[in-house]
């Protein structure tokens, strides 16, 4: 099985250790994972150092040209970086998966690219001026999760290169391997050391975070581990940026068209079969059209395939690893022992991978697990609700505040009830959608600093003012 290497000072680098990556359809090596130590974290470091004065020296056109080329290198390796995707990750090949997710990938750098920071002047008087310039921070440390792992790889490395940075991403143990290949393409253009790859386990994830050569860490994953990445800050005041938790909540006025909602509401839940940061997590239906959007959105999970992902008629591949496959079942587990009623799915499908079907449960409410906790897989808790303020109140009653969304025929109520969700990102009428311009990031316990567009460049820079 193919051994992969780590990519530092734009060479390969072995290590002393390898550990074998799992695909999670059918338990098959995917290839080998270098598990790099405290030695080869130092010298990752030293390499991005390094390459650092001449990159941030480098002219903004000349930043903004590489990281095009890097869209061109990684547009002309698609198809290979989605099947490697697909073996490693799950998710099908075909529809919303792998080809999907390089398409959001080589999207977002391209639009990146493009971005500009240019020089503000706040004041400018005949006895002096006063400007504000945006400038790169140093050594950028990136540490991503298993659900996209090449789409949020770019959503760190380019906006953080861009800038004037230079780069060390570290991908999940789970998802390391397409993440090796991306860097390995990225350096076919970049100059050595700009971008880098270690990859380990979580072990070396903790050192990373606390290492004193990094300048700012940008972690997406859980709320639970972002802390220890905060934590890991403290001594030497490393910038975040943290992308973590959600569990976002929908609610569907009485009002809504039922037909044209239901589809939305069920690629809101079920993306990358469940495993997105901003999917809807938890259903909040008025009771008057309750049992017909259970009956609709029933109908629609019909209609999809779970399946080996490589086969071009699956919708939904395998929930990716074996602790969030046991997660998922024990939270649905949980919810039918306190009254859920399982619309559909509800028991995994067997067989050599973690095929957990798509799963709708109806009369839960607020205190039992599924609805309480993030479930980042395929099951969707529906909570009935009589007036709209209990719905409101019973949706900000979480410590997480990712995105939220309303449902309804009335598109000014919609947004004003949208607005009052506690959450970085409201929806009416859709759930999940994002794109390269416009800032994402959570409130409460879903993150710290924001993603995209020039709000999240500047994520990537110190400020300086300059009084002349
Ligand atoms: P995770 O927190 O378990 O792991 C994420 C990364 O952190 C991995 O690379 C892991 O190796 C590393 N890590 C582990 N221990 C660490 C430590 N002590 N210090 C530093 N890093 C450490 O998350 P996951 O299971 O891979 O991903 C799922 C979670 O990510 C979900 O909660 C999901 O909502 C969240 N997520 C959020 C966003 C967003 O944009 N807000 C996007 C995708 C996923």
């Amino acid at each position: 099985m193919d051994r992969y290497a780590l990519i530092i000072d734009g060479g390969k680098v072995e290590t002393p250790e390898y550990r074998a990556v799992i695909n999670p359809a059918d338990g098959s090596v995917v290839g080998q994972m270098p598990l790099a130590t405290a030695a080869e974290l130092d010298r990752v470091v030293d390499a991005a150092r390094r390459a650092f004065p001449e990159w941030r020296d480098t002219s903004d056109e000349r930043r903004k040209a590489l990281c095009r080329a890097v869209a061109d290198a990684l547009e002309e390796k698609k198809e290979e970086l989605a099947r490697l995707l697909t073996a490693e990750q799950g998710k099908p090949l075909a529809k919303l998966g792998s080809r999907f997710e390089m398409d959001g990938a080589i999207g977002w750098t391209r639009a990146t690219a493009e971005l500009n920071l240019p020089i503000e002047v706040i004041e400018e008087a005949a006895d002096g001026r006063v400007e504000v310039h945006r400038k790169p921070i140093g050594v950028v440390g990136s540490i991503t999760p298993w659900n996209y792992p090449v789409m949020i790889g770019c959503w760190h490395v380019i906006p953080a290169i861009r800038a004037g940075n230079t780069v060390v991403i570290k991908p999940s143990p789970l998802t390391p391997l397409a993440t090796i290949r991306m860097v390995e393409i990225m350096n076919t253009v970049l100059p050595r050391g700009v971008v880098n790859v270690i990859t380990g386990d979580d072990d070396l994830a903790a050192e990373m975070s606390r290492h004193q050569g990094f300048d700012k860490m940008v972690f997406t994953g859980s709320t639970a581990t972002g802390k220890k990445v905060m934590a890991s800050a403290v001594d030497t005041l490393k910038r975040l940026t943290l992308e973590l938790g959600g569990n976002d909540a929908g609610i569907v006025l009485p009002d809504v068209d039922i037909a044209s909602a239901a589809e939305g509401i069920f690629w809101g839940a079920f993306l990358n079969n469940g495993q997105t940061c901003a999917a809807l997590k938890r259903l909040y239906v008025h009771e008057c059209v309750y049992d017909d959007v259970c009956d609709e959105l029933v109908r629609i999970a019909g209609t999809a395939k779970t399946g080996n992902g490589l086969e071009a008629d699956t919708v939904f591949g395998p929930v990716q690893n074996k602790a969030q496959f046991d997660h998922v079942s024990e939270l649905v587990n949980d919810a039918r022992a306190n009254g859920g009623r399982v619309l559909v799915g509800g028991n995994p499908l067997g067989g050599d991978g973690y095929f957990y079907p798509i799963t709708l449960v109806a009369d839960v409410d607020n205190g039992v697990r599924l609805v309480d906790e993030e479930q980042f897989g395929p099951v969707l808790p529906i909570i009935r609700y009589a007036t709209v303020d209990e719905a409101l109140q019973k949706a900000n009653a979480s410590p997480f505040g990712l995105g939220g969304s309303v449902w309804s025929s009335d598109l000014a109520a919609a947004k004003a009830l949208a607005s009052k969700l506690e959450c970085g990102s409201a929806w009416v009428n859709n759930h999940g959608a994002i794109q390269p311009n416009a800032p994402f990031g959570g409130v409460k316990q879903s993150g710290i600093g924001v993603e995209f567009g020039a709000e999240g460049l500047k994520e990537f820079t110190v400020v300086q003012t300059v009084f002349s």
